[in-house]
């Protein structure tokens, strides 16, 4: 297919986008976690397009993108949780979990009785959600497994041929995928970590925790599917080793293939060979803004085979970075 590229979506170009998702059409847009691939979520076979456009496995559910909190109403069961947390973080990143109303198809929440949705912040994602009037269903914009696009070129380089539209205009301040919280659980549970933390979320709800999948291989029942496959990875193998940075220099081998991850306080790291940084020990913010598109970079180097990584903080947004480079390691964590 051809894809139509709109860098710095005018408003008639945002419009011919909505047209396209009222149309059944997939349309990449930019929100401030990471870009979305998006479908018409009402609509059963729009939604299909977007599971084979990313090579995405069924069960894996899509999050429901809205204009405004109490649309929700629409396609959920909402709680006076729901609200709490809206008045708090939306438009924001965060997702929230609710039973599901029977309009949302079955292909769209991978065949649970439960719904995701989200409030994005950015003005192209709200206008093009506004204008279609519509729920936008809407996964990350990459292939199935690879790290997700924070950048317009990210998308180009998954998404072209694959979408109808792709809109840029603004590249992804957060840099990670959405918090996301179920309300359907016996407490308030954060299945996927992200921006707004578990802090934070405490302040609106003070009972929530934080699921064992977060950080651990997900076996059990299908709370949050996402969680179960390897993600976000590049196409070298990553090996997270979790030491003090002294320890990680006398364990890394240095021949030619190995890549390494590290942080732009890692002075005696920095200087190996193929070394990338994504942000200061301490600044969790600029890793999870910086990881994927870093991630990425390595794949621009077909000579570089193994990437060792640094070990993030478990900290505030730090769970985040953690949560996706884990998922990046197939669980690969070595102690140093
Ligand atoms: P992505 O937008 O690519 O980050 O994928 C959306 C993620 O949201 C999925 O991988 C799921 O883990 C999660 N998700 C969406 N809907 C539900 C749901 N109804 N129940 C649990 N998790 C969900
Ligand atoms: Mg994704």
């Amino acid at each position: 297919m051809e894809t139509r590229i709109y860098l710095n979506p005018k408003e008639n170009e945002i419009e011919k986008a909505a047209e396209c998702v009222r149309a059944g059409g997939l349309c990449v847009f930019p929100t401030e976690t990471v870009f979305g691939l998006g479908a018409n979520a009402l609509d059963e076979n729009a939604a299909k397009k977007i599971y084979e456009a990313k090579g995405r496995p069924s069960d894996n559910p899509l999050i429901v993108h809205l204009s405004e909190p109490v649309e929700a109403e629409l396609y959920a069961y909402t709680t006076d949780d729901y609200y709490r947390l809206a008045k708090a973080f939306m438009p924001g990143p965060l997702t929230v979990i609710m039973k599901a109303r029977d309009v949302i198809p079955k292909t769209v929440t991978g065949g649970l009785d439960t719904v995701a949705v989200r409030v994005p912040s950015y003005s192209v994602a709200h206008e093009l959600i506004r204008k279609a009037g519509l729920p936008i269903a809407a996964p990350s914009a990459n292939i199935s497994g690879r790290p997700s696009p924070t950048r317009v070129e990210h998308v180009i380089e998954d998404m072209n041929g694959r979408a109808d539209i792709i809109l840029g205009g603004e590249n992804c301040e957060v840099g990670v995928e959405s918090t996301i919280i179920t309300l359907c659980a016996q407490r308030p549970t954060v299945l996927r970590p992200g921006y707004i933390t578990l802090g934070q979320l405490k302040t609106v709800c003070p009972d929530t925790v934080v699921s064992e999948a977060v950080l651990g291989k997900y076996e059990g029942q299908a709370l949050s599917p996402g969680m179960r496959y390897k993600h976000y990875a590049p196409k070298a193998k990553v090996i997270i080793l979790d030491g003090t940075q002294e320890a990680f220099y006398n364990a890394v081998p240095k021949s030619g293939d190995v890549g390494i991850l590290c942080f732009d306080t890692d002075e005696k790291l920095k200087t190996l060979r193929n070394a990338k940084t994504y942000g200061a020990a301490k600044d969790s913010n600029m890793q999870a803004k910086m990881l994927f598109e870093c991630l990425r970079s390595f794949d621009k180097d077909d000579t570089i085979k193994r990437i060792y990584a640094r070990m993030p903080s478990d900290e505030g947004v730090g769970l985040a970075v953690l949560n996706r480079l884990i998922r990046a390691a197939g669980f690969n964590v070595r102690k140093v």
